[in-house]
């Protein structure tokens, strides 16, 4: 008998990561262009309906995790719908656990409607606590907008909490010891992400990036860090810090990829599947469900992208590529 979504190198697919939208109340410069992109147009973005029903047939076929992400979830206007109802989809091994990326704008408005209907896990992006460099990095002046949820988060009952930065060469990189501070005060889990070639405005550049390394030769210039064990599918290497129960997480999917493990598979808001963040290929799920397709074409929707995946995103290689869409419409 067939045991989940296994693909040619014995990765079993767990996660799905749902893009909701890719517009967003901020233009992170290492996501997006100033001027915005064109937008995926309205009749394209996936239904509630149609999301419960992907989400349906991918947790029998053994996908555990849904991640909700954008552009930014949080403008999406059936956010509180779409996690209600994913919650409720039971999967083999239980119910769905349903999780969210966002830039934490109008979060405390949004918290106790989504811890009723059935979230379990957040994710806020942080990259600075310096106003003028928020306003430069994201080109909008709502900083204190991102404290504001980030301090709701810390209230809500939603544990573990994370926080993402992306560490940039003069830009944010003497920021990552007081982040961590900041993420210890707010009962959060710091996690600092190496920039990746994903940005729609194509300023990435690998000389620039600040790798693992130097990521975390700044921590240790305040912290003892302890590696632990165990990271599984995860993409973070946790290290415990100054022996205590804080920890922080170092995503380095350039300089020491973690393709191998990798257990994730994606939803654009526009219902294309994509089995990595670099593939180049689409598989147009939209079409299929809008056919009036059965649960089984759906299904093997997910088999094909599965089988189909590679071995790894071969940012290293002479050949890479780098995707047509930004990390807005992919989905972080
Ligand atoms: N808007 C939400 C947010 O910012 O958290 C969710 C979507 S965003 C695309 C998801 C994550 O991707 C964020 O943590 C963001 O920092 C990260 N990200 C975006 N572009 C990136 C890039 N070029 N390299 C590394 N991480 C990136
Ligand atoms: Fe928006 Fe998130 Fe992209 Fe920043 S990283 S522009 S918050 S989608």
């Amino acid at each position: 008998m067939r045991v989940g979504l296994v693909d040619r190198f014995g990765r079993t697919h767990r996660d799905l990561r749902i893009s909701l939208t890719d517009k967003c109340s901020l233009r992170c410069t290492y996501c997006m262009p100033a001027e915005g992109v064109p937008w995926i147009p309205k009749q394209s973005v996936l239904t509630p309906d149609e999301i419960e029903r992907v989400v349906r047939v991918a947790a029998a076929e053994g996908i555990e995790t849904v991640r909700l992400t954008g552009g930014e979830p949080l403008i999406s206007p059936n956010l509180i719908e779409i996690v209600r109802r994913l919650a409720a989809i039971e999967g083999p091994s239980g119910p769905i656990r349903v999780a969210m990326t966002t830039n934490g704008i109008r979060l405390p408005e949004f918290l106790p409607g989504l811890e009723e209907a059935g979230l379990s896990r957040l994710n806020v992006s942080i990259d600075t606590l310096d106003p003028e460099r928020f306003l430069e990095l994201t080109r909008r002046d709502r900083l204190i907008d991102v404290l504001a949820g980030i301090e709701a988060a810390r209230r809500s009952s939603l544990r573990p909490l994370k926080l993402n930065a992306v560490v940039m060469r003069g830009v944010n990189e003497d920021e990552v010891t007081d982040l961590v501070e900041f993420a210890i005060e707010h009962d959060a889990q710091m996690r600092f992400i190496e920039h990746m070639p994903l940005d729609i405005g194509h300023t990435w550049d690998r000389g620039e990036m600040v790798p693992r390394e130097e990521i975390l030769a700044a921590l240790r210039s305040r912290f003892h860090l302890e590696p632990l064990p165990a990271r599984g599918p995860a993409p973070a290497e946790v290290f415990s810090i100054d022996g205590g129960r804080s920890t922080v997480g170092v995503i380095a999917s350039v300089s020491a990829p973690f393709c191998g493990s990798c257990d994730r598979l994606r939803l654009t808001a526009d219902g294309q599947l994509r089995n990595c963040l670099f593939a180049r290929e689409e598989l147009d799920l939209r079409s299929v469900l809008r056919r009036g397709a059965s649960d089984e074409a759906i299904r093997d929707v997910f088999r094909a992208g599965v089988a189909a995946k590679r071995a790894g995103h071969g940012i290293d290689t002479p050949d890479f590529v780098q995707p047509e869409r930004g990390m807005n419409a992919i989905g972080g």
